[in-house]
């Protein structure tokens, strides 16, 4: 797919998988686990789906996946699988390596977003991009420094201190052109100074949606997880991206869904749904 002068494509770097409960807040098992199948450990498979951007001269990475760092014990715990799909396989179907990547844009720095940003070797932190600015929404970055009870699980600090500390960090406050026709929308139900990616332009318009709408399945109102902070204020701004999306024709991009990348979406009497799937790559 090409939206102005950049080439978009997804970039898949693993599966993991997380307790259906906690992905669906509310709703029940017998309703959510009929498109969304649990293991015995009632876990759910999810996508680690990067977005990348080629073009004028740069080649940007939306989130980087969970990265490599974990232990065998969090890697059963998680469901951790690099064997199908991994960030260096993926990337070197365009010819890249991740010593390519100019620009990392992180939406938040939760560790199945953040946690390819940095790699182990020889027992040392070590940055997956050596050549990149990471970019990371400053209210998020001082939120993950010190985080409360419910989100310290998912704020590593092996994950995105080393970035500072190698003075490849740039912190944004609320919205920024990182290059023209590329800015953020900032939300904040599902953790503090979340960005999501939008590219646009005259024609089409992509919006990268992270853990506002993490898949398919959630683009039903009530639909929120439990790991969401703030879930009366995720409900609103979801209601407004899908609004705007619906009457604008915007592409949904999901980083969760294992099924489907991108949709297009309508709003029934029933509420938003999928109007048509969006492939970003040709299908062979
Ligand atoms: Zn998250």
């Amino acid at each position: 797919m090409n939206i102005g002068r950049y080439e978009l494509h997804q970039i898949e770097t693993g599966r993991f998988g997380l307790d259906g409960g906690a992905m669906f807040g509310i709703v029940p098992k017998t309703i959510w686990s009929k498109l969304n199948p649990s293991d015995d450990k009632n876990r759910i498979d999810l996508a680690l789906r990067a977005l990348l951007i080629m073009g004028n001269k740069r080649n940007i990475l939306v989130d980087n996946g969970i990265g490599t760092k974990f232990s065998e014990k969090y890697k059963k715990i998680y469901k951790i699988d690099h064997s199908k799909y991994n960030l260096d396989s993926s990337l070197k179907k365009f010819n890249l390596e991740t010593k390519d990547i100019t620009d990392a844009i992180l939406t938040h720095l939760h560790f199945d977003h953040a946690g390819g940003s940095t790699y182990k070797e020889d027992g040392e932190l070590k940055l997956t991009f050596p050549n990149a600015t990471y970019y990371v929404q400053k209210a998020n970055y001082d939120w993950a420094l010190t985080p409360n009870e419910k989100e310290q699980g998912s704020y590593l600090k092996e994950n995105f201190v080393p970035i500072l500390e190698k003075g490849k960090l740039q912190l944004v406050e609320g919205k920024f052109e990182i290059m023209p026709h590329i800015d953020v929308i900032i939300s904040n139900g599902h953790t503090t100074g979340l960005q999501l990616v939008k590219i646009s332009d005259e024609k089409n318009t992509l919006v990268y949606c992270a853990d506002l709408i993490p898949t398919t399945s959630h683009i039903k109102i009530p639909y929120i997880m439990g790991y969401d902070i703030d879930p009366l204020k995720i409900m609103q701004e979801k209601k407004e991206l899908l609004s705007t999306a619906c009457s604008d024709s915007w592409i949904l991009f999901f980083e969760h869904d294992v099924i489907t990348e991108a949709v297009k979406v309508k709003k029934t009497e029933k509420g938003f749904e999928v109007r048509e799937k969006v492939f970003l790559d040709s299908r062979i």
